[in-house]
């Protein structure tokens, strides 16, 4: 083992204990949450070594680029293959790309993508597990559904209510929760406002869609995945934790 491989599975072990004991910490099991390791800056052996330590899903941000890292990680392991997660926002001529290498898409953020997504995994005969991105801080720099402030503005509310309901109107997606990005901040404290947003924004669609299987909150990244998992993240997304800056 080479020391960086040595690194990466001393990093993903110092993350996993983070998640547990953060869990722990809200009364949750551990194992209700799973680490998306965030790929997009890693090298293909990076991956292959987090593999090797025994990490199973990882996430990219770039279709292209994500598919490329797909293909050749995917080419290096002859049985099993990771779990491939799309973070990133996606350009409506980008969805191919998706469809093709990915299998779950956490950031479906408006109509025209959602209806293009459709229409492509029927095309491709399967179906796709998604999550809608929610824009709760109202930062003009996110992307995803305005939810900035849908506890008090009944108008808010309902257009995303409208927004869910359309996505489960399309064939061939499997709405299975939320997604959301939280701001930069120096004190990940200052986020967890987002964080419970969320997740109270899932049970209020849990409580107007019962017949959907609401099971995830991708929420967290490497600042605040704790605070994330206080208040209720099933998926994590960790980059710079596990494989370094840039
Ligand atoms: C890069 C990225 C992450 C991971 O960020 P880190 O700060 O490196 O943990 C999570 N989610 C999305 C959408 C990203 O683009």
């Amino acid at each position: 083992m080479t020391e960086r491989e040595a690194w990466i599975r001393d990093n993903l072990n110092r993350v996993q204990a983070r998640i547990a004991e953060a869990a722990l910490r809200a009364g949750r099991e551990p194992g209700d949450v799973r680490l998306v390791a965030v790929s997009k800056t890693a090298t293909d052996e990076d991956v292959l070594a987090a593999w090797a330590a025994g990490q199973r899903e990882f996430g990219e941000n770039r279709p292209r680029a994500g598919a490329q890292k797909v293909l050749q990680v995917n080419r290096a392991l002859d049985d099993a293959t990771p779990l491939w997660h799309m973070i990133g926002h996606v350009q409506r001529r980008k969805t191919n790309v998706v469809v093709e290498h990915f299998d779950l898409v956490h950031a479906v953020d408006r109509r025209v993508f959602a209806e293009k997504l459709s229409r492509l995994v029927v095309d491709a005969g399967r179906t796709m597990p998604v999550l809608m991105e929610c824009n709760v801080s109202g930062e003009a720099s996110k992307y995803g559904y305005d939810a900035n402030g849908w506890e008090q503005d009944a108008g808010v509310r309902d257009t995303i209510f409208a927004e869910v309901e359309a996505v489960l109107a399309l064939p061939g997606m499997e709405l299975q929760g939320l997604m959301t990005m939280a701001p930069i901040a120096d004190d990940p404290e200052e986020v967890r406002p987002v964080f419970r947003s969320l997740r109270a924004l899932l049970s209020a669609l849990q409580e107007r869609f019962p017949e959907v299987a609401w099971q995830h909150l991708s929420m967290g990244m490497t600042d605040d995945f704790e605070v994330a998992v206080e208040e209720g993240a099933t998926l994590v997304r960790v980059g710079r934790a596990i494989f370094g800056p840039q």
